[in-house]
């Protein structure tokens, strides 16, 4: 993935109000024309035009075990949260919280077993009686390091999708069978995620990520890590259904996913 830094961003914001500024150019010398040939240059509206050229900062590779909580505050800024408020407008965003190694603490919600549920630093879980999403470092870790810079985001992109969920209105899972739907559900506003990256053209291709893999192969190596085996009483999609649901909502947007 690829982003502006906030310094360089602010940078664009300034040199785009100076070139208007000083846009009166001096005729530009083309010896082997004439200058009256020389075409006016088309004033520019879009103060941010020349973000297209910029090379943007990867995500790839600059980071550590230490400093994923870094990660997590690019991600959410510059993709997470501008990304919800843009699919559906006035909707809160979720706190994030991350939870590094050895931290812990309880959660205004109850686990699978009906007892108070509590963050750690192996945390990837959206908890709606608080409305947080908690990270914690040691799988985000996992998910950076065996994946690239894109598995993590995908993660994210599925606890705010439960975050959607429950801001819809979408009844909460009982039963396994259930809980296997809700989850792909999940998994499909995660693709939803990925096609305003892609629109946005924050997504690396194979050939402009430096670690040789595009950031939606990186989500490709997601699926195994997270799916649940085959079972009858397995409360998330097996490997083919996360990537399908994520694919669903790829390709076709929130109606994909069942949701308005
Ligand atoms: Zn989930």
């Amino acid at each position: 993935m690829r982003t502006r830094s906030a310094v360089t961003a602010a940078a664009l914001t300034l040199v785009g109000l100076l070139a208007l500024a000083c846009a009166i150019p001096e005729a530009p010398e083309y010896p082997d024309e004439a200058p009256a040939e020389v075409p006016e240059p088309e004033p520019t509206t879009d103060a941010e035009t020349p973000v297209s050229n910029e090379p943007g900062r990867s995500m790839e590779g600059r980071f550590s075990y230490a400093t994923m909580d870094e990660y997590v505050n690019e991600v959410v800024a510059e993709f997470m949260n501008p990304w919800l408020t843009d699919t559906w407008p006035g909707m809160r965003t979720p706190l994030v919280m991350y939870v590094g190694r050895g931290d812990g603490g309880p959660q205004n919600c109850t686990d699978a077993d009906g007892e108070p549920a509590y963050y750690t630093g192996y945390s990837y879980e959206y908890c709606p009686g608080d409305e947080t999403v908690y990270v914690g470092q040691e799988t985000l870790w996992e998910f950076y390091s065996e994946t690239g810079d894109a598995g993590p985001a995908m993660g994210i992109a599925h606890e705010y999708g439960h975050h959607v969920q429950f801001m819809l209105g979408v009844p909460a899972p009982r039963t396994s069978a259930q809980s296997v739907n809700y989850e792909n559900q999940a998994d499909c506003i995660s693709g939803v995620w990925a096609r305003w990256m892609e629109r946005r053209g924050y997504l690396e291709t194979a050939e402009n990520s430096p670690n040789g893999r595009s950031d939606l192969e990186d989500i490709d190596l997601m699926f195994p890590i997270i799916a649940s085996a085959e079972g009858a009483d397995r409360d998330h999609g097996t490997i083919e259904e996360r990537a399908q649901a994520f694919n669903d909502g790829y390709r076709g947007g929130v109606r994909a996913c069942g949701l308005a």
